[in-house]
């Protein structure tokens, strides 16, 4: 007989694993404190590429599964999901390409784009915008997937309550035991709440802060840079999304002082006056110190759960890499018989 599946978050890895396990036939319920917008998963920018989150070696191959997914969901318009061209800059060093990105196309950004003169022939530039790339010493380029998580969240929740799932939102437990005991298979993807609901030490808060502005005429890539202060500008359908920030915090409360900041310093990178700021979001990444955490285990009355979280700022580039190696471990009879720990470990 097939499980009845409770999962606790509807983030984007709880709404995810959801969709993989109703499209599968499985009776699933997602249950959670906050959904929607009210998530870390709603203040994200989010793009596809690997950012706080560890370990490398083991987060690339779950990122690289859910590039090929994505890619698939471009297709659909209303998911959310479109492509986009990221520059991925630095100030100060020489950055090198990624050797994971190379096969996707990713290529060394040249000096004379960085120079105002080179600039003015762009397309950014035709349409009214200069961008001036000058502070910037050397970048590399790649299309990746971006989610406009105004859509996706949306889209996820959708395809899974149309495939038979049910959230229950307002929902909060205090330990994984306290699940209906209907449910024979638990799924923990509780983001930095794990901390509370498994009491793991390991899980920490990298708080992030954005800024929501207009849509900037004549952007037409994403421009990040990681090298202190964190900048990125991500245009979206209908606006643009100011970062960043990264601190050891839980505060949920936006810093005004902070979005000024944040704001000034794109405006600077992309040399243009400071706009409006329509919203200020903040979230709490869910950094875990010894790795993203997709393993097996049992709670005290002796129910399998598995367990996905911490997956840091790379929550939507690992989701579907993820949610299918729990599938797995779900489904492994292999895994049935004993504790199972997943190669993300
Ligand atoms: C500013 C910012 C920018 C980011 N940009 C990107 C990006 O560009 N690309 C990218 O891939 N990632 C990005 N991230 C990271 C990404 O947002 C997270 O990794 C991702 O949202 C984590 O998703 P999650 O579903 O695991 O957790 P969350 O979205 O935090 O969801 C957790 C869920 O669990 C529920 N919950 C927790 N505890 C309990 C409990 N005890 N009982 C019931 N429910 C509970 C919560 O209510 C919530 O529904 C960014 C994050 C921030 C803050």
């Amino acid at each position: 007989m097939k499980h009845r599946v409770a999962i606790v978050g509807a983030g984007v890895s709880g709404l995810t694993c959801g969709v993989i396990f109703a499209e599968r036939g499985y009776r699933t319920a997602i249950f959670a404190k906050e959904t929607g917008q009210q998530t870390t998963s709603g203040a994200a920018a989010a793009l596809w590429f690997p950012y706080d989150a560890e370990p490398l070696a083991k987060v690339i191959p779950r990122a690289l599964e859910t590039y090929r997914t994505l890619i698939d969901l471009i297709r659909n318009q209303d998911s959310g999901v479109s492509m986009i061209e990221l520059r991925q800059f630095s100030r100060m060093d020489e950055i090198l390409v990624p050797h994971w990105a190379i096969p996707l196309g990713a290529r060394a950004i040249s000096p004379s784009v960085m120079s105002s003169k080179a600039t003015a022939k762009t397309a950014a530039s035709r349409e009214g915008l200069k961008i001036s790339l000058k502070m910037f010493k050397s970048g590399f380029s790649l299309r990746v997937p971006l989610m406009d998580t105004t859509i996706y969240l949306d889209y996820l929740a959708n395809r899974f309550i149309a495939a038979g799932g049910s959230i229950a939102a307002d929902t909060y437990f205090k330990q994984l035991e306290d699940i209906d005991s209907k449910f024979d298979l638990l799924i923990n993807c509780a983001g930095v709440g794990a901390r509370e609901l498994v009491g793991d030490a390991d899980v920490e808060s990298h708080r992030g802060q954005v800024a929501i502005v207009p849509r900037i005429s004549g952007l037409p890539y994403a421009v990040v840079c990681d090298d202190a202060p964190l900048m990125y500008a991500i245009p979206r359908r209908n606006d643009c999304v100011f970062g960043g920030t990264n601190d050891l915090s839980n505060d949920l409360a936006a810093d005004p002082a902070i979005t000024a900041q944040l704001v000034s310093e794109c405006a600077r990178a992309l040399n243009i006056e400071n706009p409006n700021v329509l919203a200020e979001r903040v979230g709490l990444r869910p950094f875990r110190k010894s790795g993203v955490r997709v393993e097996r285990t049992s709670v005290a009355d002796g129910r399998v759960v598995i367990h996905n979280y911490g997956h840091g700022g790379s929550g939507f580039t690992l989701s579907w890499g993820c949610a299918q190696a729990v599938f797995e471990l779900a489904t492994d009879r292999a895994a049935s018989s004993g504790p199972y720990v997943s190669a993300m470990h």
